[in-house]
């Protein structure tokens, strides 16, 4: 049960196109959990990557929230603003040995894991495989100098050591106790990056921070982020951040079952609008599931 007292939770939505029907849902649980009371609830803007975030999606989200009838009481947060906080936290973790610059090509990467002897089984194509880990720190300076741009990796073997628990731990309310141990952290994750060399941070640092210099107590968000989880509780105990309590909840499907996510410009909240619907309608039609209606 949620303890009211001490609640605080947030939609983080990131501005790369219109509200969808998928987020508009994620959206009403979370202001539901909220009780409706506006000071428990806050809005994230997570826009770190200027390259896909435009404004206008900031502001066509915000207005179709407010008319969804979702209320905050203080101004969302932008995280465009906010990079000097991030490479704050990049600086501490690398004053601590545990990130280094990753100059590989996506093709590099593709390319090191077809040559590695043992693929492709034992070398899942989403771990990095370690090639800039090796890279002295004279040729670091060498290639920095001359200008190749690079990414930030967190050394995620050296990050298990620096952590005192072995084992890490969470709630999420629908789906009971979780845990993260430094063998899942290395099979699944390995050394994810914390700084993109496009954008001077990454959504799993700039999401962690947050969380926690907002008080965030409750977090509700879509299956597809259950497994980040992971990497969040090691940033916490890294960084010294206490842990909400998780919620990850289905995504939105059709009736056969089939994740609506954006194919189908036809279920962004703009769209459903132009169609007359009430926002009451459309509420009690995502409350209830019962979204078959608006799939024409
Ligand atoms: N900004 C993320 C998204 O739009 C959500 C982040 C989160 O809820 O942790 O997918």
């Amino acid at each position: 049960m949620i303890n009211t007292s001490s609640f605080k939770t947030r939609f983080a939505p990131s501005p790369t196109g219109y509200l969808h029907l998928g987020h508009a849902a994620s959206a009403l649980k979370i202001w539901e959990q909220a009780k409706q009371i506006p000071e428990n609830f806050l809005v994230r803007i997570e826009d770190i990557d200027q390259t896909r975030c435009l404004s206008e999606y900031e502001r066509a989200i915000l207005e179709d929230l407010d008319w969804l009838g979702i209320k905050w009481s203080t101004p969302p947060r932008r995280q465009s603003e906010h990079f000097e906080d991030y490479k704050k936290l990049l600086n501490f973790l690398q004053s601590k040995e545990l990130l280094y610059p990753c100059f590989c090509t996506r093709k590099d990467i593709e390319q090191e894991i077809a040559n590695s002897p043992s693929a492709p089984h034992s070398s899942p194509a989403h771990l990095y495989p370690g090639t800039c880990s090796h890279i002295s720190k004279d040729q670091q300076k060498e290639l920095i100098e001359k200008g190749t741009p690079f990414a930030l990796r967190l050394n995620m073997k050296n990050a298990i050591e620096d952590i005192s628990s072995k084992i890490l731990t969470w709630t999420d309310l629908s789906k009971g106790d979780q845990k993260t141990t430094a063998e899942i952290l290395m099979k699944d994750h390995g050394d994810i990056v914390l700084a993109r060399k496009d954008t001077p941070a990454s959504y799993h640092l700039c999401v962690t921070h947050d969380d926690a210099l907002q008080d965030i107590t409750h977090i509700t968000r879509g299956d597809d982020l259950f497994e980040s989880t992971h990497i969040h509780r090691l940033l916490q105990e890294l960084l010294g951040y206490p842990t909400p309590q998780y919620n990850h909840h289905p995504l939105t499907t059709d009736k056969s079952g089939r994740r609506l996510a954006k194919r189908d410009k036809s279920l962004t909240i703009r769209e459903i609008r132009k169609r007359g619907i009430s926002a009451n309608d459309l509420k009690n039609m995502i409350l209830h599931s019962n979204i078959d209606q608006l799939l024409i």
